[in-house]
């Protein structure tokens, strides 16, 4: 039993060792199977041609949603599937395995404005956002860089000002997964003074005026997962955006 590998694959290999006992149960393993036969099947057929073209790859995207892997972790009341994370983090990989874009995406999708809205949002927000981006009917996007602030993003710059019962977003962010085809912007902006303390996050919903995306970057791969500017000039927001 000791040391004898119980699981693997690219990128991991999980195995027995005196200090960690871990093996994936039969319901993970369950679902692990029919991820690998979905993904086999779905998505990396298709991967080459988004790929090449630059495309965003939304009928992978559905797919994926019909499996609940858009809201993997999110609670069933909550329109999500309620996988435990080692499981999410398995799917995840064999979602890698065949499209590395749409996986960039799908963890996007899951990690950050999910789970932000999860953690922080009231029952009216999850709601109104939360259940469709756990069904994936709804894109997301969490728009937290800017040029100035990367490795430190409690530095950023952005502001969000009160007027009346709304805000008013001011700023500019920048590598934004998602950028341009996301239906809701997870948008950290600063309400206060400098530092982690000073920030709030918004949440725009596409289409919203003054909300506007630059060009897709020209990166060395990964290119169906476009990444872009994310342009705020006097975006108004009611109170209630703020998660
Ligand atoms: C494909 C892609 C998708 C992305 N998607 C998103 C997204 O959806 N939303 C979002 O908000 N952001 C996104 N980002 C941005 C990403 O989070 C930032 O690139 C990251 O936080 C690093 O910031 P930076 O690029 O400004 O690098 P910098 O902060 O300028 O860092 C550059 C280098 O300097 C090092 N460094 C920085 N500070 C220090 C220090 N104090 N001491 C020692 N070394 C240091 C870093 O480790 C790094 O190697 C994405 C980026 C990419 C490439």
């Amino acid at each position: 039993m000791k040391d004898r590998p119980i699981y693997s694959s690219i990128f991991t290999e999980v195995r027995y060792t005196e200090s960690m006992h871990f093996q994936p149960t039969e319901e993970q393993n369950l679902i692990l199977s029919s991820v690998k036969d979905f993904c086999r099947t779905h998505i990396a057929p298709l991967s080459k041609s988004y790929d090449s073209s630059g495309e965003f790859p939304w009928p992978q995207l559905r797919n994926l949603a019909q499996m609940g892997l858009l809201g993997a972790t999110v609670p069933e009341e909550w329109g999500g599937a309620g996988l435990d994370s080692v499981t999410y983090a398995l799917c995840l990989e064999e979602i890698a395995k065949a499209d590395a874009s749409v996986a960039v995406i799908v963890s996007v999708q899951n990690g950050l404005p999910e789970q932000m809205i999860l953690q922080h949002g009231t029952s009216e927000q999850k709601e109104k956002y939360l259940k469709p981006l756990a069904r994936g009917e709804k894109i997301g996007a969490f728009c937290l860089t800017e040029a100035g602030a990367g490795s430190d993003p409690s530095s950023l710059a952005m502001r969000a000002t009160k007027d009346g019962t709304d805000w008013l977003l001011e700023g500019q962010k920048v590598w934004i997964t998602s950028g341009g085809q996301a239906d809701l912007y997870l948008t950290m902006a600063r309400t206060g003074g400098a530092g982690a303390r000073g920030v709030s996050c918004f949440v725009v919903e596409k289409g919203t005026p003054g909300l506007s995306f630059g060009k897709p970057e020209e990166k060395m791969g990964l290119h169906a997962a476009h990444t872009t500017t994310v342009q705020f000039d006097r975006v108004r927001v009611p109170d209630t955006a703020r998660v």
